[in-house]
């Protein structure tokens, strides 16, 4: 099956600009569009009222500095719907360290488990229903179970007789409610593994990756949808020399799952998951008819300027059919 148009949503979510950061070069000029300001040498187009060099981007959404809500509403809540309905989503969050993908996870996390449980207790049968989360960090290559920290590295094995991936040994924890999934999310983000990229700056090096999955009984059949919400590692270059191996692997799994969407979007048949262990973990929903959202995070300041245009050609290429 090849994912339609509507299957791949592809946002861009401008931050608020900081007083560190230089002048604004990203401007929003509607809720699909923004324009990237080039160097100051630019020169202007009279007749356009425009400066030459300036670029324009279209994206299914762009969500500007206030956005907050309408991110989950537009990208994700439609996937919770989905996940009621035993259909499986992701949502990735995309882009450069410090451009807010963890701000916005954090974000969709929260409203999408208490948009989940209000659903099952507001659905004729709430104890049909059964939610189980788990939490991993994928870095370098390795699995790290975020609710079990101080066990291994875990091995990703096919099994079962539609050959879907497993993690051996992944804790899968019965979630009761949102604030108790909370507290378990709040316990994983510390064990994920951080370290300075700058002077004061502490970043996720890896891609975290939530999964929930819903199985309702019915009729004694199980109905189970799954969403993955996946805070994805810093897409900038590894700059230090220390850090070559590691943005090595985090531009692998980028490199493979942008290959991946890349190819879904353009209705290609074959797609080559085994890439990457993130692109084998999501391969139920980068190969099926799932809904899929990208949410590209740029900053606006001047100072990023490099950073926020390959961010904003990564998006443009995944969102062009
Ligand atoms: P990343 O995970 O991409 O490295 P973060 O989500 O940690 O980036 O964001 C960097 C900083 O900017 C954090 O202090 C975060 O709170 C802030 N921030 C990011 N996005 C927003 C936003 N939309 N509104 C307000 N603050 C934001
Ligand atoms: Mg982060």
């Amino acid at each position: 099956p090849t994912v339609t148009e509507e299957k791949l949503m592809v946002a861009v979510r401008v931050r608020p600009l900081r007083t560190d950061e230089g002048p604004r070069i990203i401007h929003v000029v509607s809720d699909k569009m923004l324009v990237l300001e080039e160097e100051a040498d630019n020169k202007r187009d009279v007749l356009r009222q425009r400066r030459i060099n300036d670029k324009n981007y279209i994206y299914d959404r762009v969500f500007g500095e206030e956005s907050t809500q309408e991110v989950y509403d537009t990208v994700c809540a439609p996937l919770v719907g989905d996940t009621l309905k035993g259909f499986a989503g992701a949502v990735f969050a995309y882009g450069a360290t410090g451009a807010g993908k963890t701000h916005t996870m954090t974000g969709l996390m929260t409203r999408a488990l208490n948009h989940l449980f209000t659903s099952i207790a507001e659905s004729e049968g709430p104890s049909a229903y059964e939610v189980k989360m788990s939490y991993i960090e994928i870095y370098n290559e390795n699995i790290r179970d975020l609710l079990n920290p101080s066990a291994g590295p875990l091995e990703l094995r096919d099994e079962g007789s539609s050959g879907a991936p497993v993690v051996a040994g992944l804790s899968e924890v019965c979630a009761k409610s949102a604030g108790h999934v909370a507290e378990l999310l709040a316990r994983g983000d510390r064990a994920r593994i951080a370290e300075p990229t700058q002077a004061n700056q502490h970043s996720s090096r890896g891609h975290a990756l939530l999964s929930v999955t819903v199985s309702k009984q019915e009729g004694g059949c199980t109905q189970r949808g799954r969403l993955f919400l996946i805070d994805l590692a810093g897409s900038e270059r590894a700059g230090l020399r220390a850090r070559r191996l590691e943005g090595a692997h985090i531009n692998r799994s980028l490199l493979a799952l942008g290959n991946c969407i890349m190819a879904l979007s353009g209705g290609a048949r074959y797609v080559n998951y085994r890439d990457s262990k993130l692109t084998r973990l999501l391969r139920e929903v980068l190969g099926g008819r799932c809904r899929t959202a990208m949410v590209a995070h740029v900053a606006p300041g001047a100072a990023h300027r490099d950073t926020t245009r390959s961010t904003l050609h990564y998006a443009q290429r995944a969102s062009v059919i």
